[in-house]
């Protein structure tokens, strides 16, 4: 089958034939039906630091897909068949440590993330464990399908802020900033502010239904909004996070920066006695539940920020247009 692998420790990837993998004991072989490209995708091809802490070639990467079940091997409590479509989450929990017997599985100590630390879904099959597989309503797209990771990112985002009736500013409209943004509003947001350098995400931005999006933040709205999900990790976007948040406002930092970040402590934690939480992946499975019913009611839709499709083999182009910006996420089919 063909693979997207990276198969050594520099940046770029190859696309390979290797042999069709078989599922161990407790896991699904699938054959992906699509498969949306991720940042974390583009630090690995770059090989950042990141990804030099997070990866042992060679590994196939992707882990945003969608996969009809070919077949189930082992025990199988989420009653999984053939010919489901079924999603993988990326965060594939022990299930013993103290994160996971206490309902935080999507945080497990002891976790492996699939396509960063096993083999993934950029090929024509991929094995999931039955554990983090994810059976999707057939009444859903299916191209919303692989997206429904980065969208459950940005729900959980939204919860730990609790948007409601709030001025949100959202810094950063790359897919899951965007996802942030209709999450918001889905989630009753009084205002939402989206912030991004580049104008094709700002237009982005408002047809996902930010009220208003800017390249600078005006200075009237600092020290202003409720709330700041940062979904960037750019420096700047960091320390305007600080500087836009009101007193006693909420930060929820989501975006991982590229290196160490600064953050003046005295100023902003102490000054402005702020709120600030974190977030890593969403929760298992009560967001994908959630993430389920926005896309079958509607109340998010997110084929208007999936704007380019490729077929696997030209991976490479779909990785350019990725850098570029210049796109919303981006499906990649077998
Ligand atoms: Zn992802
Ligand atoms: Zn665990």
């Amino acid at each position: 089958m063909l693979a997207v692998v990276k198969e050594d420790k520099v940046p770029g990837l190859v696309l390979k034939n290797i042999s069709i993998p078989s599922p161990k004991d407790g896991e699904l072989l699938v054959k992906i039906k699509g498969a949306s490209i991720c940042g974390t995708d583009i630090s690995i091809y770059d090989w950042t630091p990141w990804a030099e802490g997070h990866i042992v070639p060679p590994i196939v990467i992707g882990h945003e897909i969608v996969g009809e079940v070919l077949k189930v091997n082992g025990k199988n409590p989420r009653g999984i068949k053939i010919g489901d479509l079924v999603s993988s989450e990326t965060h594939i929990f022990c299930g013993k440590c103290y994160q996971c017997k206490i309902g935080n599985r999507h945080i497990c100590e002891n976790m492996e993330l699939f396509g960063i630390g096993r083999d993934g879904g950029f090929a024509e099959y991929a094995t999931i464990p039955i554990r983090t597989s994810w059976k999707n309503d057939k009444s859903i797209p299916l191209e919303a399908m692989s997206s429904q990771e980065p969208l459950g990112n940005a729900v959980h985002v939204v919860n730990k802020a609790g948007v409601e009736g709030k001025t949100v500013l959202v810094t950063g409209l790359g897919p899951t900033g965007l996802c942030a943004v209709a999450a918001a509003k889905a989630k009753g947001a009084k205002k939402v502010i989206g912030l991004n350098r580049g104008e094709y995400r700002r237009s982005l931005g408002k047809k996902m239904g930010a009220d208003e999006v800017y390249d600078k933040l005006p200075a009237k709205y600092l020290n202003q909004m409720d709330i700041v999900l940062e979904m960037s990790g750019n420096p700047d976007a960091i320390k305007l996070a600080f500087e836009a948040v009101r007193i006693a406002g909420t930060i929820i930092i989501f975006g991982i920066p590229k290196k160490e970040v600064p953050v003046d402590f005295g100023k902003y934690f102490i000054n402005k006695e702020l709120t600030v939480k974190s977030v890593f992946g969403r929760r298992i499975w009560d967001t994908w539940e959630e993430v389920s019913e926005l896309l079958r009611n509607g109340k998010v839709d997110l084929s208007k920020m999936i704007t380019h499709r490729f077929p696997l083999k030209d991976f490479e182009k779909a990785m350019n247009v990725m850098k570029s910006g210049e796109c919303g996420k981006i499906v990649l089919t077998p």
